[in-house]
Order: structure tokens, then sequence, then C-alpha cells
């Protein structure tokens, strides 16, 4: 979710209308304007609409890269091949 908007503050707290980057959806949240907030909750918010939420473009990407969407580095398979 995206900050779009701040609708009131009050000392630390705020109340902020947040965007889904996934469908657009809007919700409004109670906010602690603090480095937590910011960098560990508003990632997990997840969206009303959809239920998405920023940290699942994450997780996409280690499922895929798990699923062997990345090569392997050479040096890992040519020590496989001389055992
Ligand atoms: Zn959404």
């Amino acid at each position: 979710m995206i900050l779009k908007s701040v609708r009131s503050v009050h000392n630390n707290d705020f109340v902020g209308t947040y965007e889904c980057e996934w469908c657009g959806g809007e919700r409004e949240v109670m906010c602690y304007d603090d480095l937590n907030f910011h960098t560990n909750v508003v990632p997990r918010l997840e969206c009303h609409d959809c239920a998405q939420s920023t940290l699942s473009a994450t997780k996409c990407l280690l499922v895929a890269a798990r699923r062997s969407a990345i090569p392997r580095h050479p040096s890992i398979k040519a020590k496989k091949e001389a055992q």
C-alpha cells in the first residue's frame, strides 16, 4: 500500500489514505509516524478489495526464485559434476 494522502495529524498519529499498488483500491488507516510503522507495518497492510499487500510482490518473486527461475552459479554446477 502506498500513502496517498493524510487527513488529520495529532502529534505522531495521523489518519492516512493508502492506495493498493495492485488494484488501486483505497483504505483509510490510523497510523503512527515512525520508522517502524513505515518499514514494518505498511508493507504488511492488506488491501480490503484484493487482499494483497506490498509484500505479496516480494513473496511472488521468492517463490519464483525457489522454483529455479534463477540459474545456479556455474561453480556449484562444476562441483556437483566433479563428484
Ligand atoms: Zn488491492
